[in-house]
């Protein structure tokens, strides 16, 4: 089964070695926002041969090339996710556990545009992370 990072590369004319289709493989299945030593962890069990550097560079490459986002939600560490032109997400994250949820409210996002419009704006893009600590320990 080939992921859509491989579809869209392909379509673009960008070559992939197998170690890159595996990370993307891996990217494109975690639905958890993983750093780059998770996806490390996870392309490994995949392909042993694979190193860190290699998936430094493919996470990288994929992010110039739109096809994953970056986020930091704090911990001084960067965590990825597919990017689908479709999808649109907030982030909920649980500085306990650094566990991140996705959201999305109509609700949400009609203010957004209607607070930019107030000041004179048309919105453009956004982004919204939520910080949070759970109600019960
Ligand atoms: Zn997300």
């Amino acid at each position: 089964m080939s992921s859509s990072i491989e579809k869209l590369c392909a379509e673009r004319k960008i070559k992939l070695t197998e170690n890159r289709r595996i990370i993307a493989r891996v990217i494109e299945q975690s639905n958890d926002h993983p750093d780059v030593e998770e996806v490390y962890r996870r392309a490994s069990k995949v392909n042993q041969s694979i190193g860190i550097a290699t998936v430094y560079r493919a996470v990288k490459m994929f992010e110039e090339f739109g096809l994953v986002a970056k986020h930091d939600f704090g911990g001084g560490r960067a965590r990825y996710e597919k990017l689908e032109s479709d999808d649109h997400h907030d982030h909920l994250i649980d500085i306990t556990t650094d566990e991140v949820h996705e959201f999305f409210s109509e609700e949400l996002e009609k203010m957004k545009e209607k607070l930019a419009h107030e000041k004179g704006y048309e919105l453009v893009g956004h982004k919204l992370e939520l910080y949070c600590r759970p109600l019960k320990r």
